[in-house]
């Protein structure tokens, strides 16, 4: 191990999208006088007649969701984006705009109110992943839909209004920032190397092992090297594929088994339902052959040092670069340590 990397302040790459992070370890032990959280510790019920993601509940608009048994997917009744929206462009001196639709839709991961994925098996989990190539390849089929944004916000703490398990997916016609940035990198490592970035990346990893949670034969948890967040993490196939679908039902066994060890070690870490947002990142459904992507999902938990305190995204951060105190290997190594 570099134990300047553990000692001196410095900055780290991200591969993927091209932008340094500041890492101060020399901080992570000074005292916390911040605001702390509260935590709930309040038991759910499997069914709450006042949820409009429960089975048999009416929801807003009207609409009565069915008796669901496992997954279940609706349109975004309150959707940021709009497939029938008027379509116009704004090229006005400086200032720009273009018009921007899509289709917005809600998962529920299950009907049992109670459940985070954490507390779900892994088949239960594999049913979910199932959903979710199902809706990348009938959005992205979409000829107005050129990106398909899989994701998940967990916890009050993350603006997450309704604590029953749910993810959503967000689809438009161009591609967002973080996407964008992606493809960039990826796209000139490709063509200039004729291999994955994320690819080559993941086998370094796997032969320094110092940031490695949890793999199986088909897939690896890990905190990347220039994570951001405390506990932020990514679950990546070992082999190159560009979105979800491409993976077959062994794969996508082993991909719901690290979601399932990574949540629950998420939840062991500080003794409390950890909230987070993740996504998937995988390749735009633009029609284009799209060969340097390699699919990965990220989660970024926003918890530092106990259920109660969490990082802010302020002041440096906001104006500067992103900043951690605790190094990512010391962060892989307490995640690690948790996985049963
Ligand atoms: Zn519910």
């Amino acid at each position: 191990m570099n134990t300047d990397l553990q000692d001196y302040s410095h900055k780290r790459f991200n591969i993927l999208t091209g932008e340094w992070v500041l890492v101060s370890p020399h901080r992570a032990k000074r005292p916390w006088q911040g605001q702390n959280e509260s935590v709930s510790n309040e038991v759910r019920p499997t069914h709450d007649p006042n949820c409009y993601l429960c089975a048999g509940n009416t929801r807003i608009n009207g609409e009565v969701n069915p008796d669901y048994k496992d997954v279940f997917v609706f349109t975004n009744d309150f959707a940021a984006l709009q497939s029938n929206s008027k379509t116009f462009a704004l090229n006005n001196g400086l200032f720009k705009a273009e018009s921007e639709t899509g289709i917005c839709k809600v998962i529920c991961f299950s009907p049992d109110h109670s459940k985070s994925l954490a507390d779900m098996g892994v088949d239960a989990i594999n049913k979910v992943v199932k959903v979710w190539q199902e809706e990348y390849q009938l959005l992205g089929a979409n000829e107005t839909i050129n990106n398909v944004q899989i994701f998940e916000n967990k916890g009050a703490v993350m603006g997450c209004s309704n604590p029953h398990p749910h993810g959503q997916i967000w689809s438009q016609s161009t591609i967002p920032n973080e996407v964008e940035k992606k493809d960039n990198q990826q796209k000139t490592y490709y063509s200039k190397n004729k291999s994955s970035l994320l690819g080559d990346y993941l086998k370094q990893e796997l032969e320094a092992k110092e940031r490695i949670i949890f793999e199986n034969d088909d897939f690896v948890v890990l905190i990347p090297f220039w994570a951001i967040w405390p506990f932020e993490a990514m679950i990546a196939p070992k082999k190159q594929y560009k979105d979800i679908t491409q993976i077959s039902e062994k794969e996508s066994l082993a991909y719901a088994e690290a979601i399932s060890v990574l949540t629950k070690v998420y939840d062991a870490l500080f003794d409390c339902s950890f909230p987070y947002s993740s996504g998937i990142h995988q390749a735009p459904t633009n029609g284009e052959d799209n060969n340097h992507w390699h699919w990965h999902m990220g989660f970024y938990p926003p918890l530092l040092r106990s259920a109660t305190v969490k990082k802010f995204m302020v002041g440096y951060e906001m104006f500067g670069t992103p900043q951690r105190d605790i190094t990512a290997e010391q962060a892989a190594q307490r995640l690690r340590d948790l996985v049963k």
